[in-house]
Parts: C-alpha cells; structure tokens; sequence
C-alpha cells in the first residue's frame, strides 16, 4: 500500500508566501499533491491566485472550501474553479439540516469538529467519499480504536487529514501533541486510505518537521 502526502494550506499563505513555500518543501523534503484552501469569494477572483492556482496544476489535488464560498458551492453546486479531476473538501457540520445531498461525485465531506459520524453517514449520499479529520475526530471524543469500529465509515474514506491534538486544541504539528504516533501508524495500516494531508497550523518549520516525522512513519 502506497501512501501520499499532501500539503493544506491555508489561502493567508497562499497569498504571500505558498509559492515560495512550495518551491522550498519540493526542493527539500518533497510532496506527492497539495490541497488548497479557498475561503473568500474575492480570492476566486484573484488574478495572482488564479495564476499561482494554474502553475501548481499538476500538484493540486483538492480545493478545501471554507465560509463564503463553501456555503456557495453547497447551495449553487457551482465548483470554484471548474475542474473535474480536483476534489472538492467541504464540512460536516455545514450540511446541517438538509437530508440529502445531491453533490457533485468530485465532493468529499471532512468531519467538522464536535460532530459525530453516525449523523454524518445518515445525511450524506452512500457514495459519498469522507475525509477524516484525525484532530476533529479527537477533539469529538472519538479514539483511533472507535474509528475503525464505526460500521461503514473506513471504506468511506478517501483522504486523512493529519495533524496533533492535545484536547480541544487541533492542527498542532505532529509530537506536539497528545497522538501516538505508532498507533496511528497501525490505525493507517487498518485502513486502505492512500491519500493523507498534513494540515497543521503554524509557520514553516513546524510543518517541515511535521512533514518529515509523517515521512519516516511511513517508511517504517
Ligand atoms: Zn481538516
């Protein structure tokens, strides 16, 4: 079983700096694919994103769709940035009330923060792809062990979203934290899930760190 790596970024850094870091993480540790986070709907009219967006094509693998125009993607359909090989990341708890979502095939749901899987599983689609926000999960009270207990939602999920947590504090960069790395590592194992973005917050060096600690768990 291969396992990717990825990149979340958030649009602030995107704006200054996410070229430059991009260049630098691929000369140095290296990335399979990036996920970017897009949350206004002034950033989808940026000229420089859209040029930026257009140079690092062939890394990008997700746009994660936060506030404005995820609520515009949910209500209109409408992708941000019209691609079909992208996948679209929007969250759990803003399908609130609506039973069923007709979502573009392309569209993965992440687990928000103190929500919980059996609401998730009963209001999106069976086709529906999840991505697993290890640091929401935790931060609801779930253990790796429950995940892999929950019927249905491993096979579910396409994408991990990783990062550290010490109680309700999320995105923390890896051994900064209360996670256990080798049990993740055997929680990674359990699952066929191929696709992981490290989404911790904080400045460079934290995430090289976290980048290279996520590295050498996989190898191993
Ligand atoms: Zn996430």
């Amino acid at each position: 079983m291969v396992k990717k790596i990825a990149i979340g970024f958030s649009v602030g850094h995107w704006k200054n700096r996410l070229g430059i870091f991009l260049e630098e993480l691929l000369n140095t540790v290296g990335f399979d694919f990036a996920t970017i986070e897009i949350e206004t709907i002034d950033q989808l009219k940026d000229e420089e994103l859209k040029h930026e967006i257009e140079k690092w094509d062939p890394f990008i693998k997700h746009f994660h769709l936060w506030g404005e125009v995820e609520r515009q993607y949910i209500n209109e359909k409408k992708l941000p940035f019209p691609s079909e090989e992208k996948e679209i990341i929007i969250h759990s708890k803003n399908l609130e009330g609506i039973s069923t979502f007709k979502l573009p095939p392309n569209t993965v749901v992440e687990n928000s923060r103190e929500d919980n899987f059996s609401r998730i599983l009963s209001v999106i689609e069976p086709e529906t792809k999840i991505c697993l926000d290890i640091s929401h999960a935790m931060a609801s009270g779930y253990s790796l062990n429950d995940l892999l207990k929950i019927p249905d939602l491993i096979p579910r999920v396409s994408l991990i979203h990783v990062s550290d947590f010490l109680g309700k504090k999320t995105h923390l960069p890896l051994g900064k934290g209360s996670m256990n790395l080798e049990e993740f590592k055997n929680f990674l194992e359990e699952t066929n899930v191929s696709h992981i973005t490290l989404e911790v917050q904080g400045k460079a060096r934290k995430i090289l760190s976290s980048f290279t600690i996520l590295k050498k768990i996989l190898k191993t």
